[in-house]
């Protein structure tokens, strides 16, 4: 996409000179549309919760309450979609604080903090009867925007747990490269269709085999993270034995 400005040189020697100056915006429009479909996408997002909680207020409102048993599914499904209102709005702060946080690095130990989180979630893994392997050597430490990996390990645990198979398994891996590591994050659930293991890295996009709860932003969050510490992303994934997440840093001096 170019920008043109036409300059026109005063007359010189009987003749005109046109100068065409082309400006490249490419990116900048890019970048613009993917913020405004943002809008649009997250709007979209927010209003299907708030419609519903306002039409089930009407409702009661209306008359409905006095039925005790319409009152308390009515109420039930108000504070679901007031639930998933809140997780809505804490993706979409943290997707902009990933975005606009601090950078800056520390040296952590990978083990240490990746156990932190794997205790933190220790109800939905009992909960689905889940076997944990954290495989990381104890002793590795690594140079990390502490934010970013925590969005990254909290969202990808997150996912091996809610699309996982009751007495399923996790794996979190280590591996070590010549300028580099890696993280990879394992499950042994449903897995994502081949053709959809790249677009589950898009904001809101969500695959048939989504369980309510989820906002379709952890994995987008995840890009956006993993892109800030200067590293990658990909998915290998299979309906039979489940799903592989591998990210992929490169190590700063
Ligand atoms: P959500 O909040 O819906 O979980 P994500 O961005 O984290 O959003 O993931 C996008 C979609 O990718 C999910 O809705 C789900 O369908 C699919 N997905 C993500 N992780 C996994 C996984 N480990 N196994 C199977 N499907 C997954």
């Amino acid at each position: 996409v170019f920008e043109t400005t036409i300059v026109y040189s005063p007359k010189v020697h009987h003749k005109f000179e046109i100068i065409v100056l082309l400006y490249d915006v490419t990116a900048a429009v890019q970048s613009k549309r993917i913020e405004r479909d943002f809008v649009n996408n997250a709007s979209h997002e927010l209003r299907t919760p708030i419609t519903s909680i306002a039409g089930f207020a009407d409702t009661l409102l209306g008359g409905a309450k006095d039925d005790p048993e319409t009152l308390n599914n009515f109420l039930h499904i108000i504070k679901s979609e007031s639930d998933k209102l809140v997780q809505l709005t804490d993706d979409i702060l943290t997707m902009s604080r990933v975005k606009n946080g601090n950078s800056e690095r520390k040296e952590i130990n990978i083990y240490d903090y990746v156990d932190q989180q794997l205790q933190m979630m220790e109800g939905n893994i009992k909960g689905m009867n889940l076997t944990i392997q954290n495989n990381i050597p104890r002793d590795i430490a690594e140079k990390v925007v502490e934010n970013d990996l925590f969005q990254i390990t909290k969202n990808l645990i997150t996912n091996a747990i809610r699309y996982n198979k009751v007495g399923g398994k996790i794996a979190v891996d280590y591996r070590s490269h010549h300028d580099g590591w890696e993280l990879i994050v394992s499950d042994t659930g449903v897995g994502i269709p081949m053709d959809q293991t790249e677009r589950v890295f898009e904001r809101f996009y969500r695959v048939n085999n989504a369980i309510k709860g989820g906002t379709g932003l952890g994995l987008a969050i995840v890009k956006e993270a993993v892109a800030d510490m200067g590293g990658s992303v990909r998915i290998e994934s299979d309906m039979e034995s489940g799903t592989a997440v591998f990210v992929k840093f490169k190590r700063q001096a």
